[in-house]
């Protein structure tokens, strides 16, 4: 309940956020209008660049927001909102170009108002940022030049559109409308002041050092990392952290991961990474007795927020690690109840977590169905991609009543969620990670 008023109260002050610049325009004293068209674009203009400004806080990792949604959910926010922000403020100058043609003047730089460069070179920032964004993989831009990119274009589109604002002046007059603006700016400079220097300064405070570095089946290398003068993080099985190695806290690059140990597990935490890129493909030389910060705990996929008479997991792949940990913390915790897991790989070698599975087997009432598509000759399991055949051959007779948690690749988690459909199990049971926030 607390959770939903929390989830109702940000999307409340979100609303009232993109609103306000309107709110403010209507304080004091107001210019004459210019004409429907004319002041239907300036509105849209302004709640473009409000919802533009208020990326920088959803994105900034405030437990407070993400916690009632998943971070997660924030992120596949933040992607869809920005694509409406963009509308908005494209439709601003488009909506004047249509509705009064002398402004086409404007287009040429040299002869147009330094505010109305500033305008246009903001939306250009914005949609070079929008293009590189949702087309990433295809135009092969590598994660960390991306990311320092689209922090810088998102910074540029956001001061010159203040600029343009300024520029323009109409609408910025009477102290109160410009301390309005002023205050905003000041925010949107302090959350960036946060992110970028208060969060790093705590995670510099709590270091952690590589304990050990363990080989994994699979390409997978578990780390051991053992905090430093602290008690460590407490975090729900099935959460992440970002992680930062032998970098110093302020350093931009850092990488998502899950906890892979027991929640229940005082003191040292283990993360357990696949080979991948050119990140993950380093951390079996790590030695021990590096430094690592630790930003977290995030995340919503955890069954310490779901009861259920039974919990069944569908993973795929390296998609083990937060399902290992709710494990490992379930069989501490002396859990009762019936599990399931159903786990594709490639290969028998490849499992990662093999001889661990079989423990925890002991440990819980946890079955697990391994599923090959590439299995050895004389495999009698089950072969290829987990499906609705695979899955109705073992969950049990309630399963209406389970939770379900898939963590895959997305083409998998597209799969079992079609799968469960075809099953006629709700839907609003199913709880999903996804390895791939951009
Ligand atoms: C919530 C979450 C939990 C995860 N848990 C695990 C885990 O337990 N074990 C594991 O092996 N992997 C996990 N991952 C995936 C892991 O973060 C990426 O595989 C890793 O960051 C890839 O880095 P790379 O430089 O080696 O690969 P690259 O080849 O550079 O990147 C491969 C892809 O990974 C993504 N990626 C790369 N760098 C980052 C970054 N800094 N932040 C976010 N995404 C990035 C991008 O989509 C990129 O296209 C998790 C990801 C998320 C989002």
């Amino acid at each position: 309940m607390r959770t939903i008023v929390n989830a109702g109260f940000w999307i409340g002050v979100y609303l009232f956020l993109i609103m306000a610049p309107l709110f403010v325009l209507l304080i004091g004293p107001v210019p004459p209008g210019r004409g429907f068209w004319r002041e239907f674009s300036v509105g849209l203009g302004f709640m473009g660049l409000s919802m533009m400004g208020l990326q920088f806080f959803l994105t900034g990792r405030f437990r407070h927001v993400t916690s009632p949604y998943g971070i997660d959910v924030i992120y596949h926010f933040h992607r869809q909102i920005s694509l409406i922000a963009f509308a908005f403020i494209l439709l601003h100058p488009l909506i004047i170009m249509i509705s009064a043609p002398e402004a086409l003047v404007f287009l040429n730089p040299i002869s147009s108002p330094w505010w109305i460069n500033a305008g246009v070179a903001a939306l250009v920032s914005l949609t070079i940022l929008i293009v590189t964004s949702v087309k990433r993989q295809k135009l092969r831009i590598s994660y960390e030049p991306w990311r320092l990119t689209h922090a810088f274009l998102a910074i540029c589109a956001v001061g010159l559109a203040l600029t343009h604002i300024e520029g323009v002046g109409y609408y910025v007059q009477g102290p109160l409308k410009r301390w309005f603006w002023v205050g905003l700016a000041l925010a949107w400079i302090l959350s960036l002041i946060y992110i970028r220097i208060i969060k790093p300064i705590g995670m510099f405070k709590r270091p952690y050092t590589v304990e050990k570095v363990i080989k994994e089946r699979g390409r997978t290398w578990t780390l051991v990392l053992r905090p430093e003068g602290h008690q460590g993080i407490s975090f729900r099985p099935g959460q992440f952290a970002w992680l930062k190695i032998d970098k110093s806290p302020f350093a931009i690059r850092e990488h998502p991961f899950s906890f892979s140990s027991s929640a229940m597990k005082m003191g040292g935490l283990e993360i357990s990474v696949k080979e991948l890129g050119d990140f993950t493909s380093t951390i079996g030389d790590v030695p021990p007795g590096t430094r690592a910060y630790l930003d977290g705990p995030y995340g919503t996929f955890t069954v310490d927020r779901h009861t259920a008479p039974g919990y069944v997991f569908i993973v795929g792949g390296v998609g083990i690690t937060p399902v290992i940990s709710i494990l490992r913390t379930l069989a501490d915790r002396h859990e009762k109840r019936p599990l399931q897991l159903f786990y594709s790989s490639k290969t028998w070698e490849d499992v990662t977590f093999r001889e661990e599975l079989d423990n925890l087997g002991r440990r819980l009432k946890l079955q697990v169905v391994h599923s090959l598509s590439d299995p050895p000759e004389n495999w009698e399991g089950e072969r290829g991609r987990i499906n609705a055949e695979i899955m109705a051959r073992y969950l049990p007779e309630n399963r209406v009543d389970c939770e379900y948690f898939i963590c895959g690749p997305e083409p998998m988690q597209m799969a079992v969620k079609k799968a469960l459909q075809k099953l006629g199990l709700p839907l609003e049971n199913l709880q999903s990670e996804s390895f791939n926030f951009v």
